[in-house]
């Protein structure tokens, strides 16, 4: 390997970017790498601690967005900028352990695999109810997708450049990463490692942006949902064919007279309700659809020490 470009994506994340900084170069003493710090629209001094460590080292890159445009655009801003041979993704709060990367390097330059990722294997730290809802995601994706991701899977990895070069030319814009990397069905390896708490700062994941997060994931990868609203019709016309038979037949034979008014409101509620249900997945895939045709850039560059940036 001759150059291992590190790409780090930042949302005011001013007290981290030196530690950050300071941890890599700890541990990467023999190593000739770049750093690509892509600042994500921060409100803070983030930009402003980033260009502080560009001056005194000549290897550390900054790409800083208009506005922010989220984690996922700036992954995509950072890998398009990226010159090294092997590249590295990993968050700036040192959740992703440094001490991992000689070991991740090792594994492709000596055992021949594309991708070396990271997984948690625990949740320490985590909301139990946020754990809870993760699990049932990973379950419910794996099954309906023909993907299959990785429980407790990270955003921290090791890949060539031929995977790299393969992600950029996944031009999306609903970007769901994890999907993403699997897609493109590189050989694997996983790393384990224990949750670390981030060192300072706060996630920026609320709860409710974990759920639509994962209802992205789900959309940007299986129609399956589609087909409820098939499954629905078809079982619904088939109890109503059957009901009808057994109505008519009992009012010929035994003339009926008209009750039921409660029965007849519950089934009218329950249809609409599977109505409603059923036209919003559709919505959800038409505004999807309709955002993708758009075409607009994933992000806007403001300002970078990158000469030829591509944005
Ligand atoms: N991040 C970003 N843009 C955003 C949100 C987050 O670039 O809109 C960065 C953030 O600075 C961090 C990484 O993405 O380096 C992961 O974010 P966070 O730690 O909040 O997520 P978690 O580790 O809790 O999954
Ligand atoms: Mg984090």
């Amino acid at each position: 390997m001759d150059l291992l470009t590190i790409v780090v994506p930042c949302f005011n994340e001013e007290s981290s970017v030196e530690i950050f900084f300071k941890e890599i170069e700890k541990t990467l003493t023999e190593i000739n790498f770049e750093i690509i710090y892509v600042n994500d629209g921060s409100k803070d001094n983030t930009l402003v601690n980033i260009k502080k460590i560009t001056k005194s080292n000549s290897n550390v890159k900054y790409i800083s967005f208009s506005r922010n445009f989220g984690k996922e655009s700036a992954l995509y801003a950072g890998l398009k900028n990226s010159k090294g041979d092997l590249v590295c993704v990993m968050d700036v709060d040192l959740q992703d352990p440094p001490e991992l990367l000689p070991q991740m390097i090792e594994s492709i330059e000596t055992e021949d695999y594309d991708i070396v990722a990271t997984r948690r294997v625990t949740r320490a730290g985590e909301p139990k109810i946020r754990s809870l809802f993760a699990r049932l995601f990973y379950k419910i994706f794996n099954k309906i997708s023909k993907i299959d991701l990785v429980d407790g899977a990270r955003d921290y990895r090791l890949m060539t450049r031929q995977v790299v070069d393969s992600l950029l030319e996944l031009e999306e814009y609903n970007r769901f990463s994890k999907g993403l990397f699997q897609w493109t069905g590189y050989e694997t390896k996983w790393i384990e490692y224990e949750n670390i708490e981030r060192i300072s700062g706060e996630t920026s994941w609320s709860f409710f942006g974990l759920i639509s997060y994962s209802i992205e994931g789900i959309i940007a990868f299986t129609t399956v949902p589609l087909s409820i609203s098939t499954f629905f019709g078809i079982i619904i016309s088939f109890i109503a064919f059957i009901l009808i038979i057994f109505i008519v037949l009992k009012n010929l034979l035994y003339s009926d007279p008209v009750a039921g008014w409660a029965s007849t409101i519950c089934i009218i509620l329950l249809l609409g309700g599977i109505q409603l249900f059923s036209i919003g997945i559709l919505g959800k895939y038409l505004e999807k659809t309709y955002i993708e045709i758009k075409n607009r850039p994933l992000y806007i560059i403001k300002e970078s020490n990158i000469d030829n940036k591509n944005s």
